[in-house]
C-alpha cells in the first residue's frame, strides 16, 4: 500500500560497502530519538559484535524465502550471497511510534524501496578516497582474493546507479557526514507536502482566526456607518 507524502518518510543510506554507511547510522542514531533503525532479516552469519534482533534478524535460507513466499518485505536482495530484506513491519512500527525508519541498505535494495515507498528519501554514501574504499573493501571478510574481488565488483557496480538517488554525500569525516545528513532531514522535513498534522492544524487555525476577525471587523465598520 502506497502512502502519500509525510513528514514520517523513510530515509535511506546506501551505496557501496566500505562507504561508512554503519558508522554513519550509528551516529545518527545516537543523536536523534525520532530516528528507528529498520533492523534487517538476513541469511549471512552474525559478526563477533552483533545481536539478533538489534543489529539483524539472523534467519535460516528457508525462513527468509518464507518471508518473501508471504510478502513480509519491502524489499530484499541478494548481496555477495547473502540474503537481505526489510520486513514491512519496520515501516510499521515506524510510523506508528512517530519516527522516521533510517534503513541501512544496499544499492538494489533502495531502487526497490523506492518503488514501493516513493516517499523514501535517497541518500548515496561516497567513501572518501579510492584507498580508503579498498582498506575498507579489504577488511570486510575478504578472507581471499576472490571474496575481494567480489567486492570490488558489487561496490563498482553500486557506484554506477548514484544518478538514481536524491542526495549524495562524501563521507570524509563523520562529523560532517552526520551534519550533512541531518541538514538534509531538516530540510526534507520542511517541504510543505510533508507538512505534519500539527504544523496542517496551526496553518488553518492561523486562517480561520484571520478571517473571523476580518469579519468582525467588516461587521463593526457597517454598523458604525
Ligand atoms: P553486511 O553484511 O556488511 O552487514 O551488509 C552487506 C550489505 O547489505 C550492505 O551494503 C548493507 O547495507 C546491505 N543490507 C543490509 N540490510 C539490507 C536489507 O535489508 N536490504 C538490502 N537490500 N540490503 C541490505
Amino acid at each position: 500500500m502506497r502512502s502519500g507524502p509525510s513528514h514520517l518518510f523513510p530515509i535511506v543510506l546506501a551505496g557501496p560497502s566500505g562507504g561508512g554507511k554503519t558508522t554513519v547510522r550509528q551516529e545518527l542514531l545516537k543523536r536523534h530519538a525520532d530516528l528507528l533503525f529498520s533492523v534487517s532479516a538476513t541469511t549471512r552469519r552474525p559478526r563477533l559484535d552483533e545481536h539478533d534482533g538489534r543489529d539483524y534478524r539472523f534467519l535460516g535460507r528457508e525462513a527468509f524465502e518464507d518471508l518473501i513466499k508471504s510478502g513480509d518485505l519491502l524489499e530484499w536482495a541478494e548481496v555477495h550471497g547473502e540474503l537481505y530484506g526489510t520486513p514491512h513491519a519496520n515501516l510499521r512500527r515506524a510510523r506508528d511510534e512517530g519516527a522516521n525508519l533510517l534503513l541501512d541498505i544496499d544499492v538494489q535494495g533502495a531502487k526497490q524501496l523506492r518503488a514501493v515507498e516513493p516517499d523514501a528519501v535517497t541518500i548515496f554514501l561516497l567513501p572518501p578516497d579510492f584507498r580508503r574504499l579498498v582498506e575498507r573493501l579489504r577488511g570486510r571478510g575478504s578472507e581471499n582474493e576472490e571474496a575481494f574481488r567480489t567486492r570490488m565488483r558489487t561496490a563498482s557496480s553500486e557506484l554506477s546507479e548514484i544518478e538514481r538517488f536524491d542526495f549524495a554525500v562524501v563521507n570524509d569525516d563523520l562529523d560532517d557526514t552526520v551534519r550533512a545528513v541531518e541538514a538534509i532531514l531538516s530540510a526534507e522535513r520542511h517541504r510543505v507536502k510533508r507538512l505534519s498534522p500539527d504544523v496542517k492544524d496551526r496553518v488553518r487555525f492561523l486562517g480561520e482566526s484571520l478571517n473571523r476577525m476580518l469579519a468582525a471587523s467588516v461587521e463593526q465598520e457597517a454598523r458604525s456607518e
